[in-house]
């Protein structure tokens, strides 16, 4: 084994030797031969890395990294170069206090990036013109298609949508795809009336082209919409904004787009924050998460995720969007870059690529190459006079790249990193000097010139200088609870180590400086990395193929679906459209089911948490024609290795259906048991979860499928590239279809998976998969006569998480599951996952990468909390004034000029372990010695979604 892997896992030696004692098992080896059921393999490494030392990999990934070639990328199509302030990657990209956190569920202990998000859809509905934003979509191609399924929604019935043909074609790919699976009939604007059948109007703003119309003609194609009752979706590129009249301003509905170009590196398609915001009157209807403003119980101002409770369930089979992992990490970088350089910055940057824009113009028409617009912000489309190979042939011996649209034409977008020189050399590279023409004068529309303000919150006017957007960037993270404060024990949601080594490469120009549409030849490096990881990744889960497009898990469940139903088809099996899933199910699963245009069909689960056999039967029975997948999650939901896998699987293939397996949760079965082996068709992974791409707060992901041979076809195609799945473009069905606005999807974080399977290698993921499933045993072990662990597997054994059921001690002592992941905050803990998949339980993961010091001081911690809900119970601490309600404690409570709770100010915020605990000394030590303080009590959750208020408050809100 590698020197990495004592570095990545956490429990060794006597550790290792207590807790497997305790489990009461000898060896890892036998802890998953007792844990597996019967018929699973037990050692599954062939076809993984050998491992391979620290710097190996850096040398592998700086190799990797020079066979990308960097230019400068004119190509525009939604991925501009930007300069990232320094200050701004070191402190947030860089910065594990950033990267390492979790979705905010927990509202109390991530203020900081709450607040950054405000800040986000402040951004957002200040640029478009719009009441209210969300706090990110997956890129911005998705954003247009959520867009479209939200005008469908709103506007009944309606299946008819028109979109320009000035419209990126990244994004008309991935409309495509998501219309075709729910019957919405998609037309090019042009030719179409508007009837009463229209949904909705797509067009982008400025378009494809680079072209901006006139305001007449946008507010007479919004009046021809509203009048048919359809509504208007704009694609609009943010930094326009900063110069152009605002969508919301000439009376869009939807406005969805990307946030890339403020400050966030191309690399290579994402990850970047896509965006989506709407008028009032239809934010319930948007999807993704947002942010709230509301109260805490002193009346402090405090952000929280609206709407919360709809989202954590993602409505299930009523679904409208599936997204769950959106683009946190990204989005907080776009919003620190409109802090850094606000209204007046923003809007110098957006003038000088409009001024560059307009002298290439400007000195091409000069010697006669024809515009096809001159009404455009930063996108030049030309007619080149040798045509466009050659012209691009000439630009590439310049080092300088650009969009090429067919034979003829070719399109050259400036940036904010477009000089005089590069100019210069486009105009040196294309103009034949003895040909002159009539210069032209380009200008955007006087009458869309942007006249009202935007970004007048003092956020935006208040940090300016470097040293003081570095103190607020850190005020804001040191508001949060992130893995570099302590564990994260999120059933569910793997929170292991993201290793300083892994994210290294991230931000070498060679991996960050590359346009996902660069030419092939450019892209080497990343082609050589994705056809690796993909190999790799087939290795581990046992299926033929992987494609690495979808950036989040929601959007692989989505994908593997669409692969399902293209099979279907391909057979003439037309009338499948029957998904089964268990009750217990991630909400995502029903959601992605219903956008891939399957009618779910729930099935219950048994009282020991499995899958239950007989209504599995029965709804087999009932839906045998139309059966056409049964999605199940592996191991369970309930953290549990299913011994009936195997049965279902085939049970359900015997009746025609495939088999789904969410592979989410692969933390419990690399190098161990592999889904393609144990009756799996297709399943997605979260290379965020398993392969340490850290959580960033609440993304991004990357959420790989992987098929087995006969769904291999219908994996995600491109149509703007040469090469997608495996390397080999041919094993596709042509344009299947796209689920991401770029070919490799969020192919700038991937070589984070790339250096950990390298690192670990076969045999040490394994161990690290073993060590897992031993410290989610140790925990049910430890604390299961305190708070009982609900369900068992083969052996009485968990897999890598484990349910503990808070709800006998409810009844005992009225002490809530929310109290006891509140009170967990004093003893400097993020509380482990809550009442999902069952009502007032919590699921906790305590990853391989925990030390047994950490994963004891948890159990010890909910031992004291225990403790403490029994000294209520027996009258010690009235119901409505104890540790537990009132937690959490802040700095502020506890210094109250008087204190008038019947427990002291050290047991609220130095609480000492329970009686009946083998104390290791001192966990009050422990604790002072790394206190964690939030900043706001406890928040008051129903208030904030009455009072939805989704953008910066007034500044008077915060005294
Ligand atoms: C996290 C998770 C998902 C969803 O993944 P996202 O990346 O958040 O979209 C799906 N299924 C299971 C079991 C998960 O744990």
């Amino acid at each position: 084994m590698t020197s990495f892997v004592p570095r990545h896992v956490g429990t060794w030696g006597s550790d290792r030797e207590d807790m497997l004692a305790a489990v009461g098992v000898a060896s890892l080896d036998e802890l998953t031969d007792v844990a597996l059921p019967a018929g699973l393999s037990r050692h599954a490494i062939e076809g993984l890395p050998q491992g391979r030392s620290e710097q190996e990999v850096l040398d592998r990934l700086a190799e990797l990294a020079s066979r990308n070639t960097v230019r400068t990328s004119m190509i525009g199509q939604g991925y501009y170069d930007t300069v990232t302030p320094s200050v701004i990657r070191r402190n947030i990209l860089e910065n594990p206090s950033w990267y390492t956190a979790y979705t905010p569920y927990q509202p109390e202990i991530s203020q900081g990036r709450l607040e950054a998000l405000v800040t986000f859809q402040t951004v957002v509905s200040d640029l478009t013109g719009m009441d209210i934003a969300n706090a990110s979509m997956l890129d911005e191609a998705t954003a247009v298609a959520e867009a479209v399924l939200l005008a469908t929604r709103v506007t009944k019935k309606r299946s008819t949508v028109l979109v320009s043909p000035d419209i990126f074609d990244a994004t008309r790919a991935v409309l495509d795809t998501r219309a075709d699976a729910l019957k919405i009939t998609l037309e090019d604007l042009d030719a179409a009336t508007i009837d009463s059948d229209v949904a909705a109007v797509v067009i982008q703003y400025p378009g494809a082209s680079g072209h901006v119309p006139d305001l007449s003609e946008l507010t007479e194609l919004v009046d021809r919409a509203h009048e048919a009752g359809a509504l208007v979706i704009v694609a609009a590129d943010l930094l326009a904004l900063t110069l152009l009249a605002s969508p919301g301003s000439w009376g869009a509905d939807i406005v969805a787009g990307t946030t890339q170009r403020f400050g966030v590196p191309m690399s290579g398609g994402g990850p970047h924050a896509g965006y989506l915001a709407v008028k009032d009157i239809h934010k319930r209807q948007l999807p993704g998460r947002l942010v709230g403003v509301s109260k805490d119980r002193d009346g402090a101002v405090a952000y929280r995720l609206a709407l919360q409770t709809r989202e954590q369930h993602i409505r299930r089979e009523k679904a409208t969007s599936n997204i769950c992992t959106a683009q946190v990490l990204l989005a907080v970088m776009a919003a620190a870059y409109a802090v850094y350089h606000g209204p007046e910055g923003l809007t110098r940057i957006a003038e000088r690529i409009h001024r560059h824009a307009v002298e290439l113009a400007t000195r091409l028409s000069a010697h006669g190459i024809s515009l096809s617009s001159t009404s455009f912000f930063d996108t030049v489309e030309l007619t080149v006079p040798g045509g466009a190979d050659r012209a691009l042939a000439g630009l590439l011996s310049r080092n300088i790249t650009a969009w090429r649209v067919d034979d003829k034409r070719v399109r050259l977008s400036c940036d904010e990193r477009t000089t005089e020189s590069i100019i210069d050399d486009i105009v040196d590279a294309l103009v034949d000097t003895s040909v002159s023409g009539s210069e032209i004068a380009p200008a955007l529309p006087p009458s869309l010139a942007r006249s009202d303000e935007f970004l007048t919150h003092p956020t935006f006017h208040r940090y300016r200088t470097e040293t003081l957007l570095m103190r607020y960037l850190k005020s804001l993270a040191d508001k949060d609870y992130a893995l570099d404060r302590g564990m994260i024990p999120l059933g569910s949601c793997t929170m292991k180590l993201n290793s300083a080594i892994e994210m290294a490469a991230i931000t070498w120009p060679g991996f960050a400086s590359i346009h996902p549409f660069a030419p092939a030849q450019d892209r080497a490096g990343y082609r050589e990395l994705v056809v690796e990881l993909e190999s790799w990744l087939s290795a581990a889960t046992g299926y033929d193929g992987v494609s690495l497009q979808p950036n989040a898990g929601s959007q692989g469940e989505l994908a593997g679906l669409l692969a399902i139903r293209g099979y279907h088809l391909s057979r003439g099996d037309t009338a499948r459209h029957v998904c089964l899933i268990p009750a217990s199910a991630h909400g995502t699963n029903a959601a992605s089911a219903v956008l891939a245009g399957f009618t779910v069909v729930v099935v219950a689960t048994a009282a020991d948490g499995s899958i239950d056999l007989n209504d599995l039967d029965a709804k087999i029975a009932a839906h045998r024609d139309q059966l056409g997948a049964i999605m199940i999650t592996y191991p369970s939901t309930h953290g549990i290795y299913e011994d009936t896998v195997g049965d279902v699987c085939a049970r359900v293939h015997e009746a025609g259906g495939q088999v789904y397996i969410d592979g989410a949760n692969l933390n419990a079965l690399v190098g161990v048991a592999r889904p393609g082996d144990f009756g799996g068709d297709v399943s997605h992974l979260n290379l965020h979860k398993t392969f340490a791409i850290p959580h960033g707060g609440g993304g991004p992901g990357v959420g790989p499928v992987a098929a087995r041979a006969h769904l291999v076809p219908f994996l995600p195609s491109h149509p703007l590239s040469d090469n997608t799945v495996t390397g080999s473009a041919s094993r596709h069905a042509p344009g299947f279809g796209a689920v991401s606005q770029a070919p490799d999807g969020s192919a700038g974080i991937l070589p984070i998976s790339y250096a950990y399977l390298l690192l670990m290698g076969g045999e040490g993921l394994r161990v690290a998969t073993q060590s897992a499933i031993l410290a989610a045993n140790y925990v049910a072990a430890r604390l299961d006569k305190y708070l009982p662990v609900l369900y068992r597997g083969p052996g009485g054994l968990v897999g890598h998480e484990c349910i503990i059921d808070v709800r006998p001690l409810r009844d005992e002592t009225g002490i809530t599951v929310d109290d006891v992941a509140k009170r967990l905050v004093d003893y400097g803990f993020h509380a482990p996952t809550m009442s999902f998949p069952v009502p007032g339980t919590l699921m906790i993961e305590p990853t391989e990468s925990e030390d047994r010091g950490e994963i004891d001081r948890l159990c010890e911690a909910l031992i004291g909390i225990h403790d403490e809900a029994r000294r209520v119970a027996e009258g010690d601490w009235p119901a409505d004034d104890n540790p537990l309600v009132n937690a959490p404690h802040t700095a502020a409570h506890a210094l109250v000029g008087e204190w008038t709770h019947p427990y002291s100010r050290e047991q609220a915020v130095y609480p000492s372990i329970g009686s009946d605990v083998l104390a290791e000394p001192g966990l009050a030590a422990a604790a002072a010695a790394g206190k964690y303080w939030p900043p706001v009590r406890r928040i008051d959750g129903p208030y904030g979604d009455r009072n939805l208020v989704c953008s910066c408050p007034p500044i008077e809100d915060y005294v």
